[in-house]
């Protein structure tokens, strides 16, 4: 069977919508996907979309960044995408923080917007598969 890609959904409150329709725009190609989400974005998705195979963690502002940046530095992640809002102050800003940074540790693409969030998807549903993509 071939590789999952192996992707985690982020969105903070004020984008989750944005989330859902992206998700829900995206839904055939990422139903050939492994997807992880943070809490409430993963529970909104899977309403959206329940046929996605998607494991739900635990929420954003408790812990659920940091877990996902325990899959990245785990080598579990492929790619991030994390509808960040630029707006609104954050208790766990360090946690975000922190997952940006093993992102960029690691090297995997981050889209952190919904702009970037479509030319990812788009490069991976033409068929560039890079050199990752391995569950
Ligand atoms: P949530 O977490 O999906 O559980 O809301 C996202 C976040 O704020 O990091």
């Amino acid at each position: 069977m071939a590789a999952r890609y192996r992707i985690a959904l982020i969105a903070h409150d004020e984008k989750k919508d944005e989330m859902v329709a992206f998700a829900s725009a995206h839904r055939a190609w990422l139903a050939t996907c492994s997807l992880v989400a943070t809490g409430t974005t993963g529970k909104l998705i899977l309403e959206a979309c329940p046929e996605l195979k998607l494991k739900r963690l635990k929420s954003g502002p408790l812990g659920g960044d940091q877990q996902i940046g325990a899959l990245i530095s785990e080598g579990k992640i492929d790619a991030m995408v994390f509808f960040v809002d630029p707006l609104t102050p954050m208790p766990h800003d360090v946690d975000v923080k922190a997952l940006m940074r093993l992102a960029i540790v690691y090297d995997i693409p981050m889209a952190l917007n919904h702009a970037t969030g479509e030319i990812l998807l788009a490069h991976r549903e033409a068929g560039h598969d890079g050199n990752r993509g391995t569950e």
